[in-house]
């Protein structure tokens, strides 16, 4: 029986087709390994968002020349850097057998047995040029408590920090009824929350059917428990988005919808074509509807040209928009993109450190102080795993992190649990069931006496 060995770098999107590519495989025979050295086939799905990553990944290539001398292996490189770089990753890696873009998953199997038959090397990373895309089902062997499933691929928005226009393509959006069809079989296979994903979200567009009306045909999904989504993108965040939050049962009630900066000319910079003002009057009108929604969000700090004002503008805006939680990140350039080209990255390492240090310890400030407001309440947790220390996590509606002593057969199902103590970016609790437990075990040794 063939094996392969599947590497998989950067985000979200990439784990889910690694996913599908070992759908494809299995039902080829193919086996899972982790043993590089002794697979068949050797799959590295790659990602290009940050510069150092791909260097590394470069190097990891380079070190499979003397194995690929000493056996016969298939080398296959999918993913951003396959789709950047194409045919001059033979140039680069001349024992590389197969690259392939992210429109081409589906060609694995076919890629693999030519490359098998002929001794060839094949290259194809065209993007197809259909504003929509199918893609198989992915059903993993066991599906898992809480999944995700790709809705619309590539972006439009050429935001002038980020690569992924370049690498994944434009918007591309699946069908309602794939999508539809995909989380029925996963909710049949004990699924009991779906994350829809895709790189612009509510951007969704499948023949006039908008983001919205496909939040609505989910949500009618018999035995469904939780949707989730990521990541929008602001400009496209509307009062009818805001109405699912409010019709929606299923919806759950967390929002990460990133802003990047909290200075309009940087906003500018980055092309991101809203202002700090419109943002926050969004998440206002979205809070009012729904006082419970927990908000969360993406920022850079560092961008060429941000001066100490226009970072201070952006702390400014976590104390207004009081968030729950945030990703910050240092600017990295990356090459290929407009802001490498157009703009000097001229805050130095040291200070966009210093930033990212400062908005860091400001955000965990404001993340206790939201969290504390918590202590004390019951919320219905949807147990995911076991943690290191033996504890059982989970995630409540509005995305908080619980950890809790319980019984790891728990895991996949729902418990109403107390948020005994806030950290900044988790809960201590307690499952009301052990409670219960509990009092049972001290009356028991009391009543033999
Ligand atoms: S919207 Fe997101 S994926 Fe698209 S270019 Fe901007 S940062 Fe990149």
């Amino acid at each position: 029986m063939p094996s392969f060995h599947l590497k998989t770098y950067g985000c979200q999107m990439n784990v889910y087709d690694s996913a599908r590519m070992e759908n494809l495989l299995k039902p080829l025979g193919y086996h899972s390994t982790d043993d590089m050295d002794s697979a068949d086939l050797i799959l590295f799905n790659t990602c290009t968002v940050r510069e150092k990553a791909k260097h590394k990944l470069m190097s990891e290539i380079g070190k499979l020349k003397e194995l690929k001398q000493k056996k016969e292996v298939v080398l296959a490189i999918g993913g951003c850097v396959a789709q950047e770089e194409a045919e001059k990753l033979f140039r680069k890696a001349p024992h590389i057998d197969i690259v392939f873009g992210v429109d081409q998953i589906d060609q694995l199997p076919q890629l693999i047995s030519q490359v098998r038959e002929h001794k060839t090397q094949i290259s194809l990373t065209a993007f197809d040029t259909d504003p929509t895309f199918s893609l198989s089902y992915l059903i993993p062997d066991r599906c898992p408590t809480s999944a995700y499933v790709t809705i619309i691929k590539g972006c439009d928005k050429f935001c002038s920090f980020c690569i992924v226009p370049m690498t994944r393509g434009l918007e591309k959006s699946r069908s309602p009824q794939e999508i539809i069809g995909e989380i029925q079989k996963l909710v049949q296979g004990g699924t009991q929350e779906v994350t829809l994903l895709g790189q612009n979200v509510n951007s969704y567009d499948y023949k006039k059917i908008y983001f919205p009306e496909l939040l609505r045909k989910v949500d009618q999904i018999p035995g469904l428990r939780r949707i989730r989504f990521t990541s929008p993108h602001p400009q496209d965040f509307n009062d009818e988005m805001i109405s699912c939050y409010v019709g929606l049962p299923r919806l759950c009630k967390h929002l990460h919808l990133p802003v990047q900066s909290g200075n309009n000319d940087v906003l500018h910079r980055m092309r991101r074509w809203y202002t700090v003002e419109d943002y926050v009057q969004k998440i206002n009108k979205l809070r009012e509807a729904v006082p419970a929604v927990s908000v969360s969000t993406d920022i850079i700090v560092g961008f060429p040209g941000e001066t100490l004002l226009q970072f201070e503008n952006t702390l400014h805006l976590l104390e207004t928009v009081n968030y729950d939680f945030v990703y910050s990140f240092k600017y990295s350039e990356r090459s290929g993109t407009r802001a490498a080209r157009d703009f000097e990255d001229d805050v130095p390492e040291a200070e966009k450190e210093r930033r990212l240090a400062i908005l860091q310890r400001l955000q965990d400030r404001i993340s206790l102080h939201k969290n504390k407001m918590l202590e004390g309440t019951l919320e219905e947790v949807l147990i995911e795993k076991q943690s290191l220390d033996g504890k059982l996590q989970g995630r409540t509606d509005s995305f908080k992190i619980v950890h809790f002593e319980g019984n790891p057969s728990c895991i996949g199902q729902f418990k109403m649990v107390r948020l005994d103590k806030a950290l900044p970016h988790s809960f201590l609790g307690t499952a009301l069931d052990q409670q219960r437990s509990s009092k049972v075990y001290f009356q028991q040794p009391a009543s033999k006496i």
